[in-house]
């Protein structure tokens, strides 16, 4: 891409109502934080130099797969936000304990191979995020390793307090001379000191309170701010004070406060592996966004919603969520997904049912706010059981093996998609397809992710239907979870004067409107629109 182009996408065909030349219509760039983001695990996704291991410069290879940044093509899939899993040098495969805040795993590639991607993704209107592990660092942190050598040479009578004036470094973690719960283990070599490791004893917890740690928190922004991050998924947020929610909640306000001195417009989003309640609690520290846990996963109201063929609840659901959420922060932006890289790949949990998946990845990316799929997902990939099986490699080719990662050691998912990335692109009705159908639906719509939502009941339990209004406009999402199509009277003091502005159809179908009688086929998607 050698010219900026700030946004988008895609083209989207609209027949003018007369039936004569076809309009092309753009989406138009919005600089705000909604976006559609993509989940990476950079070790998975693409490996540009042969070793096995997906790296850096394999995204950048790919981007054009991602989105091109040509909003006059539309083999691109079209999302606007990256999120790389930890990128930081590392013992582990998933390096979700670091041993530098400030570099790039050597396996993945260098700083100079991320500042580029920075800033390609830039230039193609992508917002890159990058997970922030702050709750611990890995045990083979120099900051940890250098407090462990004090505590071994401590003499017995020499308090936390003595050693943390010796060594800062001490003070930079939580240690005792009490094995405080079974989550504290023993500094080897040490005379009776133990230090918290929620996680695991090779993540030894940060002290947060402490005031160097807190600064260093603070430089780390500023260095990956710096690098052209539009922010980060702040990992672990729960535990930063071992489910304290108020104690938490503060952090988060400090942390949110500090940065966005760095970066006022700075986009954040915390995993808070929890219930509806805490997560709404921890909203009111001002951090923009949460993960949807509770809507998520094959115990969530999405997938079990698309599996029943139930839809009426969901609705209102979506609405009471973001009035709840809006209450504890009028900015707050929901997070959407149907699985992580913590949990079993959603299209088995889907029956590996291809209609299904195109679905469930209409309702959740349709909702308000940013939606967040997982790699992988939208070639149907599926692994379940331990981590290593949901960390698949991409499969980018069912005949061309070039590029494509060696699965993660100690996976034992043998299992791949019927059809890769290339076999899926050319397509139509492929899952793929359908996924790049959705985001372009969605950015010729801002309403979608940023109005306000209110349920609409048709009647019809098969039904998902709200609206959403921004800006005075006002669009409807009508979702047909039902395996039968269906007539539905629109009422006309809600549907004043709509058109259709996105017809999305997991299966073959005639999607009809006419003076309100709406047909829908079995398991499909509306996008409506009060026309001015
Ligand atoms: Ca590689």
């Amino acid at each position: 891409m050698k010219k900026f182009l700030p946004l988008l996408l895609s083209a989207l065909i609209i027949l003018t109502s007369c039936g004569k030349k076809p309009q092309e219509e753009y989406p138009q760039a919005i600089n705000d934080n909604y976006k559609n983001y993509y989940e990476i695990y950079v070790g998975a996704f693409r490996d540009s130099d042969g070793d096995g291991v997906g790296d850096i410069r394999g995204i950048i290879e790919k981007l054009d797969y991602l989105n091109d940044g040509n909003p006059k093509t539309s083999d691109d899939l079209g999302i606007t936000g990256i999120w790389l899993m930890p990128i930081m040098p590392s013992d582990t495969y998933h390096k979700y304990d670091t041993k530098d805040y400030e570099a790039v795993d050597e396996q993945f590639g260098s700083i100079e191979d991320f500042e580029e991607l920075s800033k390609k993704c830039s230039e193609r209107g992508i917002d890159l995020i990058i997970d922030l592990v702050l709750n611990h660092s890995s045990s083979g942190h120099p900051w940890f390793k250098s407090a462990e050598k004090t505590l071994r040479e401590a003499k017995a009578d020499e308090s936390i307090e003595e050693l943390v004036a010796k060594n800062k470094y001490v003070g930079y973690y939580n240690f005792s001379k009490k094995k405080e719960t079974n989550k504290w283990y023993q500094v080897p070599g040490s005379d009776g000191w133990y230090y918290e490791g929620v996680f695991w004893d090779k993540m030894p917890d940060l002290n947060l309170d402490n005031e160097d740690v807190r600064s260093e928190i603070v430089n780390i922004g500023k260095f990956w701010i710096d690098k052209g991050v539009k922010g980060f998924r702040l990992d672990a947020t729960t535990w930063f004070y071992s489910e304290n929610v108020s104690q938490n909640t503060e952090f988060l306000n400090w942390l949110t406060t500090e940065y966005k001195k760095i970066k006022p417009d700075i986009y954040m989003v915390g995993e808070a592996w929890t219930s509806e309640t805490i997560i709404a609690d921890m909203y009111k520290s001002g951090l923009p966004s949460f993960f949807d846990f509770p809507m998520s996963n094959s115990t969530g109201s999405i997938i079990k919603s698309v599996k029943t063929s139930s839809g009426k609840g969901l609705a209102s659901q979506i609405e009471d969520w973001q009035k709840l959420i809006r209450e504890k922060n009028p900015d707050a932006i929901d997070a959407p997904f149907l699985t992580n890289h913590d949990n079993a790949r959603s299209f088995g949990a889907l029956s590996r049912k291809t209609e299904l998946a195109k679905m469930a990845a209409s309702v959740y990316m349709l909702m308000p706010g940013n939606s967040f799929m997982y790699y992988g997902e939208e070639i149907g990939m599926t692994g379940s059981g331990i981590d290593e099986n949901k960390r698949q490699p991409l499969v980018w080719s069912k005949t061309n093996s070039k590029g494509t990662a060696k699965p993660v050691k100690g996976s034992t998912n043998t299992d791949t998609p019927e059809k890769g990335v290339e076999e899926q692109l050319k397509d139509d009705s492929s899952l793929l397809s359908f996924y790049k159908q959705i985001i372009r639906a969605k950015d010729l719509n801002p309403e979608i992710a940023r109005g306000t939502v209110k349920t609409v009941d048709l009647g019809n339990d098969a039904t998902c239907a709200y609206s959403s209004e921004y800006n005075g406009v006002k669009v409807f999402i009508i979702h047909n979870l039902g395996k039968e199509s269906i007539d539905i009277d629109l009422p006309g003091d809600i549907f004043k004067n709509v058109e259709i502005r996105a017809e999305l159809k997991t299966n073959n179908g005639k999607m009809t409107l006419k003076d309100n009688k709406l047909s829908m086929p079995q398991q499909s998607t509306i996008i409506l629109r009060e026309k001015k």
